[in-house]
């Protein structure tokens, strides 16, 4: 009827789980989400998957926080914005004054929007005077970053996920996609079955892709780089490099060139365990077909050598001509739906947004003018490095905003113990999360439907989202919150809308010259680089790559082993992941009934092999002990596992899986090496 329609509510969205970037209209009544509709969204069209269609209850659910909270004793009061807002400026105005602006530290989040993260950053760097500001890509996705920076100059996919389609042959190395990216993996599996796409699958574990794949490479963990550079040298020696492409295009071939000889088949086959035939004939493979893509992820970045590896992806690309052409390139796969965006536009403590140096005089002066301060000039710490700085006692105050820094870092004990010795810290999310137990002030923020701005997707897709609905309760948009901290500590920030700060953002950064909100009206988008003009990049090295000289930079390496290693107690190797129902530490899909009920309970999965040689089989209790916790579960005895490997699941509503990853993190950008943790199993009786 007339009234019903009147009533009911289509407001376009972006997805706010995965990096694919996933939009689509959502009907809503009142506070009432009636479906989710994908209609003409630039990566997905009609597509969507589980989490993006049935997962927004958590929007609505009582635990929602809808008030500051301030603690008393041993918990927590809750208390008038006036109040927290006051305390948090004047604590953390007392702890620069006594201290200096370096014993403070700021934390963005991969689920906030690009506006939001440029206010953090500009919080932390003009108005504090710090450059110690990070946001949670350190935990996933900055090797591959630093990978592509080194290289190619720009961190971020080269071509459109479109593209993909029109690649002959499609390399994918640690990455679930089809649990992780799954409407990116759809894509994939149809051009595989449908046209013929070649498709290479290196994994430890065998998911569906790998299931799916034509060749399944299971290398021991942490050598990917020795079979990606032995295939290279292969080519290479085989006369079959595209010599044309690399004189043109490409600097410091002969470097190379030399750094990959002891990158031999046979040694290549004894380091990784793959077959030399089975490697001679994915490098005959990548040599037949006429383009190629590598899409990687978590299995690649979380080690000791993150970044190394990363780099070795593209070399191989530079080695083989695959840039410059759709279907080619490096499509490094961002996990949450704003990791793009939180390092794009600034949160990253040597960066300004549109990865321009800090220590770069130039640049520094164009912030200075623009933002009428004097900056710091050296380069900020990471997370990581944060996390340290507290161990020091270096750094005392913590503003930290949209994520659950204790459930996400790697070894929790040692981040609980960071939190508990701060002089203070705020914490600013739309649950109480278990990092909130360590605050002082939490601020009740408000989810992507409660606000307007943008976000940035794994091919550099800029998306606006609409408000659909009031922020819940006294909760806020956190722009507005950072906005008010800032004021209270003397600035001058008038924003009355995200747009503003998008303006403010393209004025300065030349990534994002001509970023508008008109240009991104509805359902239109922009691929960064975006020229003054409005002109952006589908394919972003077409003339140049990102260096001032306009050429790509192969980058010699050698392999150094994994850090953490099993030994007669620790025997076993545990890796962990996503599951396609679940989303990280789980404080949004553990709060929407029907993901939870369906997919409950925590499990590690072990291999057939050492079921049969442990004499333990489905459904057995055990404890998993690494070198800093422990974890008592149930087993799952599947074939994705093999040998002495064992999955689990990184989502757990109780204890965090990274109760049992150490301190090792990759030797460039610190993200944890949570995927090298030897463990030992210990089987309990029946119960
Ligand atoms: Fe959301 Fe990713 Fe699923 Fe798309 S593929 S609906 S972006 S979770």
């Amino acid at each position: 009827s007339a009234m019903r329609k009147v009533r009911t509510k289509i407001t376009k969205t972006v997805c706010t789980y995965c990096g694919v970037g996933c939009s689509y209209d959502i009907w809503t009544r009142d506070r009432h989400i009636l479906k989710i509709e994908p209609s003409e969204g630039a990566a997905n069209n009609i597509s969507t998957c589980v989490k993006g269609k049935f997962g927004w209850d958590f929007v609505n659910h009582p635990d929602r926080l809808q008030k500051p909270l301030i603690r008393e004793g041993d918990g927590f009061r809750e208390a008038s914005w006036e109040e927290a807002l006051d305390m948090v400026a004047r604590r953390l105005g007392e702890i620069r004054a006594a201290h200096g602006p370096d014993a403070l530290g700021f934390i963005s989040s991969s689920k906030c929007t690009n506006e939001e993260n440029y206010l953090m950053q500009k919080l932390a760097r003009a108005v504090v005077g710090t450059n110690n500001v990070d946001n949670c890509s350190r935990y996933c996705q900055s090797p591959a970053t630093q990978g592509l920076f080194r290289t190619v100059g720009y961190g971020g996919d080269s071509g459109s996920i479109s593209d993909i389609a029109q690649s002959s042959l499609v390399l994918i190395i640690g990455s679930n996609t089809a649990e992780s990216h799954p409407v990116l993996a759809t894509r994939v599996k149809r051009a595989h079955k449908l046209h013929g796409q070649t498709l290479i699958v290196a994994d430890i574990r065998e998911h569906e892709m790998a299931r799916r794949s034509d060749i399944h490479l299971r290398p021991l963990p942490g050598t990917d780089l020795v079979w990606l550079s032995a295939i290279a040298k292969y080519i290479i020696d085989n006369g079959k490099a595209k010599t044309d492409f690399i004189h043109q295009w490409v600097n410091k071939f002969d470097e190379y060139r030399k750094s990959l000889e002891p990158f031999t088949m046979d040694h290549a086959a004894q380091v990784t365990g793959i077959p030399k035939e089975t490697l001679i004939k994915v490098a005959e493979e990548i040599i037949a077909a006429p383009s190629m893509c590598v899409l990687w992820a978590m299995g690649v970045t979380q080690h000791c050598g993150g970044s190394d590896t990363s780099t070795a992806i593209s070399n191989l690309l530079l080695t083989t001509g695959n840039y410059m052409r759709p279907g080619t390139g490096a499509y490094p796969l961002r996990g949450h739906n704003n990791v793009q965006g939180a390092s794009d536009f600034g949160c990253m403590p040597a960066y300004f947004a549109g990865y321009e140096k800090v220590v770069d005089e130039e640049v520094r002066k164009r912030y200075e003018q623009g933002w009428g301060v004097d900056l710091p000039t050296s380069k900020g710490l990471d997370n990581h490095e944060m996390v340290d700085a507290v161990h020091e006692g270096k750094v005392k105050g913590i503003y930290l905003f949209g994520e659950d820094m204790y459930s996400a870092d790697s070894n929790a004990n040692y981040v609980g113990a960071a939190f508990s010795m701060l002089d203070f810290f705020v914490v600013q999310d739309i649950f109480f999360s278990e990092t909130c137990r360590y605050a002082d002030v939490v601020l009740p923020a408000s989810p992507s439907l409660e606000k307007e701005g943008t976000f940035t997707s794994t091919e550099r897709r800029i998306q606006r989202l609409y408000q659909v609905f009031e922020p819940l309760g006294e909760s806020k948009p956190d722009w507005k919150i950072v906005q008010e901290i800032a004021r209270r500590l003397g600035a001058k920030w008038n924003y009355t809308h995200p747009a503003d700060v998008m303006h403010e953002a393209a004025s300065l950064s030349p990534m994002f010259a001509g970023v508008t909100y008109d240009r991104l009206a509805g359902y239109k988008t922009l691929q960064w680089p975006v020229a003054l003009d409005g002109t952006d990049q589908p394919l972003l090295y077409t003339e140049r790559f990102n260096f001032h000289d306009g050429k790509a930079n192969f980058y010699p390496l050698e392999w150094i082993p994994p850090c953490d290693v099993m030994d007669a107690e620790f025997d076993l190797h545990l890796n962990n992941g996503r599951m396609l129902e679940h989303f990280h530490e789980g404080n949004m899909t553990y709060r929407v009934a029907g993901v939870h009920e369906e997919t409950p309970n925590r499990f590690v999965e072990v291999s057939p092999e050492l079921a049969e040689n442990r004499g333990i089989s489905t459904g057995q209790w055990v404890d998993i002990t690494s070198r800093h916790g422990e974890i008592r579960t149930q087993v799952l005895v599947t074939d994705r596992v093999s040998g002495n490997q064992l999955y689990m699941p990184l989502n757990s509503p109780e204890k965090p899986a990274n109760l049992l990853t150490g301190s090792f993190t990759d030797r460039t950008t610190h993200t944890p090496a949570y995927k090298e943790t030897p463990v030992k199993m210990k089987v309990l009786p029946w119960r």
